[in-house]
């Protein structure tokens, strides 16, 4: 079988797994780059794709090809930039492509020129570590550090922890300022370590004085990486020199953290990016559009923001969706015509909250297999995301609590009332919990 039939029978499969907009998001421009027998090596368009496949879709796309043909062991994904083909009637890869397109980052700080502060939109839901971030801008490493920055998919982490980086780069010309996303600085460690290049690696990190590493998150379980990170950040906090960090999490929740990483990140500044209203939303429309030149009626942008709540990347794809019908079609766009192009994407999303997504995003934000939840195990750390769950599901969709019982095994719905009311209780009295929740919630609502 050649490459291009291995791939297009692994494809078949994987189809019957996911849904129709996954599919079409996150495969349609994939293909086999190489094959060495035991490790497939997979073409994906850009970093986000590569994120996606390697985090949400690596076991299934593993299994599939190994089912083929049973000497696969391994699946690797690279961003082959040529293979950039999107389908236009998603949000999502229009987006990815424009921003690609004006992807021009410096290759010693690896920033990208188009995350500024002037670009970025301040309002209750990320003022606070707006303010952080100018601070630290100001006089690197003595402010606040490390500074942490933690918030839902989308919602501007990397936009405002590039910013920081820029404005430094531009107040202080002779600070060595590097951005790297964690994934990447994993892999640069794990590669080091192979080719015995280890040394020089860190002392090149050491030697940086103001690191932004972005999703810190990925370093959770890969023990080698977080060993050599604890060393590089003792070296790099003892000098003064500023750590920039972001996750889709608080440290405390990320499992899987080592407890010596997650007290230095907790000893410096964390500060939550939470969900724009509906107000700001639109604000950040309009900015956008100021930015292009270009205008809508203010109906249009209502729709806009009235339908993607959660993610301010989405946001921006789909005005980016417009702002391309705009320029091939001679009439002006009218409300009626923008609720025909997003007719199919919006109702999609909405039925994306479904008992089986939030069961997922559960599982997945706490590091537990979906069944792990359904086993009848009294380990608080399994009670827990049960109860979440159960929570959830009566909190969003409103289920009856016996069909929630009948979801998790048959148990009795006076055990799921206990749960619902145990969880309404707690959120009110800690603040972490309901920040979890809060952060599922945003999993659950991304397409
Ligand atoms: P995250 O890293 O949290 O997933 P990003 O920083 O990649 O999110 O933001 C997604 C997109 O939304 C980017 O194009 C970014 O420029 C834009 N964006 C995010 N927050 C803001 C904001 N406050 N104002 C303007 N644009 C924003
Ligand atoms: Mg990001």
């Amino acid at each position: 079988m050649n490459n291009e039939d291995l791939w297009q029978a692994s494809l078949a499969r994987v189809q019957l797994n996911i849904s129709p907009a996954n599919y079409a998001t996150w495969f349609q421009s994939t293909k086999i780059l190489s094959n060495k027998g035991k490790e497939i090596k997979i073409a994906v368009p850009n970093n986000f794709s590569k994120e996606w496949l390697e985090n949400k879709y690596d076991k299934l796309i593993l299994s599939t090809l190994h089912e083929i043909d049973n000497k696969i062991k391994k699946v690797k994904y690279e961003v082959i930039h040529s293979e950039l083909k999107t389908k236009k009637s998603q949000i999502l890869p229009e987006t990815i492509q424009s921003e690609f397109n004006e992807f021009k980052t410096d290759k010693y700080t690896n920033l990208n020129p188009r995350y500024l502060f002037d670009n970025l939109v301040v309002s209750s839901f990320n003022e606070l570590s707006h303010a952080a971030a100018t601070a630290i801008c100001k006089n690197p490493g003595n402010v606040y550090n490390p500074l942490f920055f933690y918030g839902g998919v989308g919602l501007g982490k990397t936009h405002l922890i590039q910013a920081i980086g820029n404005e430094i780069v531009k107040n202080f010309p002779n600070k060595k300022v590097k951005y790297i996303p964690a994934e990447k600085y994993a892999s640069g460690i794990v590669t080091a370590i192979r080719t015995k290049t280890i040394e020089k690696l860190k002392s090149q990190y050491k030697s940086i004085d103001v690191l932004i590493i972005d999703d810190i998150q990925f370093i959770a379980g890969k023990e080698k990486t977080q060993e050599e990170f604890f060393h590089i950040f003792n070296t790099l906090y003892e000098k003064n020199k500023q750590i920039v960090l972001s996750s889709d999490r608080p440290p405390q929740s990320i499992s899987l953290l080592e407890e010596r990483l997650r007290s230095r990140f907790e000893g410096g500044m964390i500060s939550d990016i939470s969900v724009p209203d509906f107000e700001t939303r639109l604000v950040i429309l309009e900015t956008k559009l100021r930015e292009k030149n270009i205008n809508f009626s203010k109906d249009i942008l209502e729709y806009l923001s009235n339908n993607i709540k959660t993610n301010i990347r989405e946001l921006e794809g789909a005005l980016n969706k417009l702002i391309m019908y705009q320029k091939i079609s001679t009439e002006p766009l009218d409300l009626e015509t923008t609720k025909t192009l997003f007719k199919d994407i919006f109702s999609k999303s909405i039925k994306t909250c479904s008992p089986k997504k939030i069961i997922k995003s559960v599982a997945e934000f706490y590091d537990l297999k979906e069944k792990d939840l359904f086993n009848v195990s009294r380990k608080q750390e399994i009670i827990k995301p049960r109860q979440i769950a159960m929570y959830i599901l009566r909190d969003d969709l409103n289920c009856s609590f016996p069909f929630i019982g009948r979801k998790f095994n048959g148990k009795d719905h006076t055990t799921v009332i206990h749960a619902y009311n145990k969880i309404c209780k707690e959120i009110k009295e800690d603040e972490r919990l309901e920040q979890e929740i809060n952060l599922i919630k945003q999993k659950i609502y991304t397409i």
